[in-house]
């Protein structure tokens, strides 16, 4: 029997380690909290990612090693790749750790991404700003997540206060001012590469977002196959020039009619936890059949499916469980303002069905703003 060794112990280890049971694994989770959620569920190593006796311990209880967060220290990573198969190898790690070392990769593969440049002082931010014209955004190269980390920079006005609120994290963690993309909508692709190669996306999702953290998810995104082929295909040359191993997300931005590549996420993803219930086989359970070698599922999906996000505290359950397709994820999290701690995934045969049962959920729990914009694209 394997055991699966997860940095990080969050949702994403957690819902890992839920769809590992009936393939018959078995889990230990290293985090450097001793309540991360996933410990619920799986035996929790607790230690820095830094700390080599700790490290030394996970690769001596672990056949393979896969990752729930993308900012384990690529040292760290390299460290245990060389005592333990680690998939996602630590390149692609380590390039999906920094947006301009993954802006640069995406730009030589020939994946339109919008204007950027790495600045170092303030008069080079104001100088990119002036270059790329209009509104952009300031953000950390290395560390930032869910919209932590940016500064939007509407005119040239803002720049000494973008400066004021990042300019201290140049030397440490570098930083990247981006054009604004004005767009019409955000996808991603959730794409699985097994070990021989074998290359598979779900099918497009549509994604939300209200402060930088994801709202809500719709799959699949009422897109042109070509634009949706054209994403696959952006999402395949980027796994094979990787070598990428397991799950990752590639998150697009929609453009009049172009795809720009904003970032990729090294692991599975929250815009893909609708697969869960609305796809054959969930980006979980595929993840775990790549790094262990075993056959790709089916990413075929089921009818439509929409994720919502519960961010701060969870909502009350029985709106959804009351739904013929609603399915509830409590991650066992505690209440934290801008803490995800969990999601509801409901599913339809069809976009009238799904956006009338979003219009039931959202009317229950007083939340119209979360689903309005998932429901007006349902029947459009
Ligand atoms: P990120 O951490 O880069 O995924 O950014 C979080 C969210 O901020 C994205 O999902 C977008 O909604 C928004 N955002 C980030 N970068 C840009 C950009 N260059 N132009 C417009 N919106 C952006």
């Amino acid at each position: 029997m394997s055991t699966v060794g997860i940095l990080g112990g969050g949702q994403l280890a957690r819902m890992l380690a839920l769809s590992g049971a009936p393939l018959g694994l078995r889990f230990l989770v290293m985090d450097t909290e001793a309540d991360a959620c996933a410990g619920q569920f799986a035996p929790l190593l607790v230690g820095d990612y830094r700390d080599q006796a700790a490290l030394a311990e996970f690769a001596e209880r672990v056949d393979v090693a896969t990752f729930d967060f993308e900012n384990v220290p690529a040292e760290s990573a390299e460290w245990l790749a060389a005592r333990v198969p680690v998939f996602p190898n630590p390149r692609a790690l380590g390039v999906a750790q920094d947006r301009l070392v993954e802006k640069n990769l995406f730009r030589s593969l020939g994946i339109p991404v919008g204007d950027y440049a790495a600045v170092a002082t303030c008069s080079e931010l104001e100088a990119e700003v002036a270059r790329i014209g209009g509104a952009c955004i300031l953000k950390t190269r290395r560390l930032g997540y869910d919209g932590k980390g940016q500064f939007r920079i509407k005119s040239a006005d803002d720049i000494g206060a973008a400066w004021q609120a990042l300019g201290a994290q140049a030397a440490s963690v570098g930083l990247i001012v981006e054009a604004f993309i004005p767009f019409q909508r955000e996808l991603s692709v959730v794409a699985v590469r097994g070990r021989a190669g074998e290359f598979r996306c779900w099918p497009l999702t549509e994604n939300w977002h209200v402060d930088g953290v994801l709202s809500a998810s719709l799959a699949p995104a009422s897109v042109d196959a070509g634009l949706a082929a054209q994403a696959f295909d952006h999402a395949q040359r980027l796994a094979e020039s990787l070598d990428y191993v397991g799950v990752f997300a590639l998150e697009l931005f929609c453009h009049d009619g172009t795809l720009l590549a904003n970032e990729m996420a090294p692991r599975v993803h929250n815009s893909g936890h609708w697969t869960i219930e609305g796809a054959e086989t969930s980006q979980f359970e595929n993840h775990l059949r790549a790094v262990l070698s075993l056959p790709l599922g089916s990413t075929t999906m089921l009818g439509h499916a929409c994720m919502l996000n519960w961010v701060g505290q969870m909502p009350e359950r029985s709106a959804v469980l009351a739904e013929p397709s609603g399915h509830w994820h409590d991650y066992g999290k505690l209440p934290r303002s801008g803490r995800k701690v969990g999601h509801a995934t409901l599913r339809a045969d069809t976009t009238h069905e799904l956006a009338a049962a979003l219009e039931r959920v959202g009317r229950e729990l007083d939340r119209k703003p979360q689903i309005a914009p998932v429901a007006s694209r349902l029947l459009a």
